[in-house]
């Protein structure tokens, strides 16, 4: 399995879900792990469930808030991986979609990356200099984005190409000075923003059949299927690999 001992690995929205499972598997191979997310007591259950061998410390971090996202990159040692996770799932076509809708989600699920990035990625370089050592930024897009379209994820789907857009520009742009950057494409992952899409519609019984149907494998993912994909971008494992959107859609794109 893939090694991140001795990295120290930033990752956002990791009280729940892909992020909370990910800083889980980044610290079960190796690394330190810094995990943010608005929702403290997600991170404080991600302490209790870590274990005390592994090296974790959690801040709050709001990906919309440039001044806190800049002062928690002057707090910390530089960076070797850098996973931002956090987004927002609209739902709705281009007509549900109003003009705050649609800032928020590209606020929340693109110009979070233009911040952490500007704020993470000078110490990055300099230590990735310094040190010879790779870094690693991965991005967090999706199926429903440039990759495929699909029905009511208007916002959603510009906003996840965008990041994918990001992610090619900042491979171009650092390809010579040892820092890697690849997005993340996952089908529909089983988690508790998924299980809250599914409660609101009006038939949630239905509702979860039809996001199984989207999925050849005929099941959702978990966030076991994602994780170690997460640890294995992030490190020095997959130092070949920059630039990409790599799905992990359980066939949805055959
Ligand atoms: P989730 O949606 O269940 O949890 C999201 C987390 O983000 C929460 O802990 C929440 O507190 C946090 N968050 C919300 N606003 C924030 C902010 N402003 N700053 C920091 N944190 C904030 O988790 P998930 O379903 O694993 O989704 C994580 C990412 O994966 C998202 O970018 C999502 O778009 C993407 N994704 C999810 C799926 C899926 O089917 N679940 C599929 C493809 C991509």
């Amino acid at each position: 399995p893939a090694s991140l001992a001795g990295k120290t690995v930033l990752i956002t929205a990791a009280a729940q879900g892909i992020g909370r499972a990910s800083a889980l598997a980044c610290l079960a191979a190796g690394a330190d792990v810094v995990a943010t997310d608005i929702q403290t007591s997600g991170l404080e259950s991600l302490m209790d469930e870590a274990p005390p061998s592994t090296r974790l410390r959690t801040a709050r971090l709001d990906v919309r808030d440039t001044d806190a996202i800049n002062a928690l990159a002057a707090a910390l040692p530089p960076l070797h991986g850098l996973f931002n996770c956090a987004g927002f799932v609209h739902h709705g076509s281009v007509l549900d979609c109003d003009e705050a809708a649609w800032d928020f989600s590209m606020d929340l699920n693109v110009k979070s990356m233009l911040r952490t990035l500007r704020a993470f990625l000078p110490g990055m370089l300099a230590e990735s200099q310094r040190t010879g050592a790779g870094a690693s930024v991965l991005n967090m897009a999706s199926m429903a984005s440039s990759v495929k379209g699909f029905p009511l994820r208007f916002a959603y789907g510009a906003t996840k190409a965008a990041v994918i857009g990001l992610t090619k520009s900042i491979a171009a742009d650092y390809v010579r000075q040892g820092l890697r950057c690849n997005a993340l494409c996952p089908g529909t992952v089983d988690t508790p923003s998924l299980r809250g899409r599914i409660a609101a519609a009006p038939d949630p019984a239905q509702a979860e059949k039809d996001f199984i149907a989207r999925q050849p494998m005929g099941r959702l993912a978990t966030v076991a299927d994602i994780a170690p994909l997460v640890v294995f971008l992030l490190s020095d494992a997959s130092r070949f690999i920059t630039g990409q959107a790599v799905s992990v859609d359980g066939g949805v794109t055959i």
